[in-house]
């Protein structure tokens, strides 16, 4: 059994009354890779701050390797092994990425030395090894200042790693990244984590499902739920909080609908004939009467927004009938776009797409043929 190296027990934390931290509990294994989400306001920040000692707890206790960090200061916490990289990157511009890499392999010498003084052969193997992992080897005598958003991101990883802590704490890494960078520093985080504790604390949902295995969700300063991202973005109370109101579908049917939002998303381009299928088809699945299908419709538009694999969403089917219905919608949201349907899948990725879904669902493929003809035959009345 992995040892936990970050217990929390009853952690509140008030600020003139006001709980920024109510009562949370949270752990975690040594080696794991975790993100934490919440709203804004939600206490992720508030929750870093005492990890690392800015903020002293007003109840409850933080370890740290079964370690009690109560009243310890902020600069031995990190000398215990806590690194954080706060949110915007703190690297000296006007010094070379090899410099700040120098500098941050040997907190003890001042800039003056890292700049006129040799570095010993260990140093420098170091920072050979961190500019190969951060991936700047190419970019190694460039001031700092010349980097990308994202690179400067990566430097600032690199130099937080170059302080050796067994914990990393991350606090919204790709905020204003491109999409390109953000993905690098998925991989970054990823790559780390083979070697690291870490603790991401991001926004940004699609950088989430690259990086996340245990996710916990923070709310009003405690923890609301725990899990991996499936689990997470079908919680009735997470979509909650997220969206401002409670579903009224449950689990299952938010797996279906994110299963034909996926369909109809596969071409990257979700079309408006598509949304009327899935809104119309299913407000009418999940609904009796026509006031509340139309309700619904609106409602459902709200979820209709994220592409999820759907390699992980069709194993959470557990019924026959869930997956005919998961079937005919979206062999009727791929025909929706085509003009003759079944005979000319005019799209390519949402035909592929297709495919994988049948074999996903594994359909006898007489039921496949006849679900389908239905649909056909629905479509031509
Ligand atoms: P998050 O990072 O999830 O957005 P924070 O941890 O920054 O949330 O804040 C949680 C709550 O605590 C917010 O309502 C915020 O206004 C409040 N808060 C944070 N720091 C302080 C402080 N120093 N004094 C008073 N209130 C604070
Ligand atoms: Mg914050």
């Amino acid at each position: 059994m992995a040892a936990k190296i970050l217990e929390i027990d009853n952690l509140t934390v008030s600020f003139d009354g006001f709980k920024a931290l109510n009562n949370l509990n949270f752990s975690m294994d040594t080696g794991e890779l975790r993100v934490i989400i919440g709203p804004n306001g939600a206490g992720k920040t508030t929750f870093l701050d005492v990890i690392t000692g800015k903020v002293q707890p007003t109840e409850g206790t933080v370890r740290f390797k079964g370690k009690n960090l109560r009243k310890i200061a902020e600069h031995h916490i990190s000398r215990l092994g806590i690194g954080r990289k706060f949110q915007t990157p703190r690297v000296y511009l006007n010094l070379s990425v090899r410099e700040n890499l120098d500098l941050a392999c040997n907190r003890q010498k001042n800039v003056f030395a890292t700049l006129f003084q040799r570095p010993p052969a260990t140093d420098k193997r170091n920072v050979f090894g961190l500019l190969e992992t951060v991936g700047l080897t190419a970019k190694a005598d460039l001031k700092a200042d010349l980097l990308s958003h994202g690179e400067k991101q990566r430097l600032e990883i690199g130099m937080l790693v170059a302080q050796s802590p067994e914990l990393l704490l991350v606090d919204e890494p790709v905020a204003g990244l491109t999409d390109e960078e953000t993905e690098n520093v998925g991989n970054l985080l990823l790559a780390l984590a083979e070697s690291h504790s870490i603790i991401v604390i991001e926004h940004d949902m699609e950088f989430v499902r690259q990086i996340a295995r245990q996710v916990t969700v923070l709310h009003q300063g405690s923890v609301l739920c725990e899990g991996n991202m499936d689990r997470i973005q079908n919680d009735p109370r997470v979509i909650e909080v997220y969206l401002g109101q409670v579903p009224s579908i449950g689990e299952k049917e938010m797996i279906m609908l994110r299963i034909a939002a996926s369909m109809a998303w596969a071409d990257g381009n979700i079309a408006p004939e598509e949304i009327d299928v899935i809104l119309t088809r299913l407000s009418r699945q999940f609904a009796d009467d026509e006031q509340q299908q139309k309700e619904l419709q609106h409602e459902l538009q709200d979820y209709l927004g994220t592409n999820i694999a759907i390699a992980n969403l069709v194993p959470q089917l557990e019924t026959v009938a869930e997956r005919e219905i998961v079937l005919k919608l979206s062999y009727e949201i791929i025909s929706s776009s085509a003009r003759i349907p079944s005979e000319d899948l005019i799209n390519e990725e949402e035909a592929i797409a297709y495919a994988n879904l049948v074999k996903l669902l594994e359909l006898p493929a007489e039921t496949v043929k006849r679900l389908e003809a239905e649909v056909q035959a629905m479509s031509k009345s």
